[in-house]
C-alpha cells in the first residue's frame, strides 16, 4: 500500500535520507525507531507528500505520489493525501470547535457527507476512542492524551487507508501514554496499516509486525518485530532496545 524505493532526500548539504526503501502491505504494523536526526520525521512526511525526495519514488495505493523530485499534481495529490491519516506528536485540535465538529468538520467538508451523517459516524469514533462524553465539550477542556485519541478519531473519519503516527505519545506524560497506545492498539487489531515511529519499545513489541531501525538517514536494520527482539544485530538496534530487553 506503501511504496517507497531508493528515497534521497537534502536539506541544503544536509542529506537526511540516503536511499530508504520501505515497501508496506495493506493490514501490516510496522514501527520505525532511531536516534534523533536519524529522519524517521522526513520519511512519513514523505508519505503523505508534504516533503518531496529529490530522487526515488514513492507510491501510495498503487499510485505515483512523487518520482525523482516530481510531486503528483494538485488535484490528485489531494485526492490521493486523503488515503492517509496523519497523528503527530502537538495535536492541533481546532480550539474553537467543540470536540464532535472537530471529528466531524473534516468528513462534512472534505467528503462532503451530510453534517447529520458526518456527526452520527463522529459519535462512533468518539466512542471507539473512549471520548464519546466529551463530544460537546471544547478541546482546550481536555487532558493531552484526551486531546490526543481526538486527533486520532479525527483522522479516521476521513475514512484513510494508511494511518501515519509521528511520536505521538512523546509529548504527554507518563500516565497518559497509556490510554492512547491502547486506541492504536486496537486500531492495528482491527486490520489497519499502520506506520508508527515511537520510542515505546513495549508497544512496539507487542503491536509491531515489523520493525525498521534508522540511523542517519538509512535503514540500518529490518525484519519481523520477534526476529529482531531476540536477535538485534546492529549495535543501533542493541542500544534502542536495552532497556526492554
Ligand atoms: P526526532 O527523533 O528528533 O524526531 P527524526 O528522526 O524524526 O528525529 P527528522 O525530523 O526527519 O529526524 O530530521 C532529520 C534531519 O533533517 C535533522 O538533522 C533535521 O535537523 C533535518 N531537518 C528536518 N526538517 C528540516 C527542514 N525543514 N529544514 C532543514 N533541516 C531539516
Ligand atoms: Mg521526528
Amino acid at each position: 500500500i506503501v511504496e517507497a524505493v531508493a528515497l534521497e532526500k537534502r536539506f541544503g548539504d544536509h542529506q537526511v535520507l540516503h536511499g530508504v526503501s520501505l515497501a508496506v502491505q495493506r493490514g501490516e504494523v510496522v514501527v520505525i525507531i532511531g536516534p534523533s536526526g536519524s529522519g524517521k520525521s522526513t520519511f512519513l512526511r514523505c508519505c503523505n507528500g508534504l516533503e518531496v525526495a529529490e530522487k526515488g519514488s514513492l507510491r501510495l495505493c498503487g499510485q505515483m505520489l512523487m518520482q525523482q523530485g516530481e510531486l503528483l499534481e494538485e488535484n490528485a495529490l489531494n485526492l490521493l493525501r486523503r488515503q492517509v491519516g496523519m497523528v503527530f506528536q502537538s495535536f492541533n485540535l481546532f480550539p474553537h470547535l467543540r470536540i464532535l465538529d472537530n471529528v466531524a468538520i473534516g468528513p462534512h467538508k472534505i467528503l462532503k457527507q451530510s453534517r447529520h451523517y458526518a456527526e452520527t459516524r463522529a459519535r462512533e469514533l468518539l466512542e471507539k476512542v473512549g471520548l464519546l462524553h466529551k463530544a460537546d465539550s471544547m478541546p482546550n477542556s481536555l487532558s493531552g492524551g484526551q486531546k490526543q485519541r481526538i486527533a486520532i478519531a479525527r483522522a479516521l473519519a476521513l475514512q484513510p487507508e494508511v494511518m501515519l503516527f509521528d511520536e505521538p505519545t512523546s509529548a504527554l506524560d507518563p500516565e497518559l501514554t497509556g490510554e492512547v497506545l491502547q486506541v492504536m492498539k486496537q486500531l492495528a487489531q482491527e486490520g489497519m496499516t499502520m506506520i508508527i515511529v515511537t520510542h515505546e519499545m513495549s508497544f512496539a513489541r507487542e503491536v509491531a509486525d515489523r520493525l525498521i531501525v534508522m540511523e542517519e538517514g538509512r535503514i540500518v536494520e529490518q525484519g519481523a518485530t520477534a526476529d529482531i527482539f531476540r536477535h538485534p544485530s546492529h549495535p543501533r538496534t542493541r542500544a534502542l532496545l536495552q532497556p526492554v530487553l
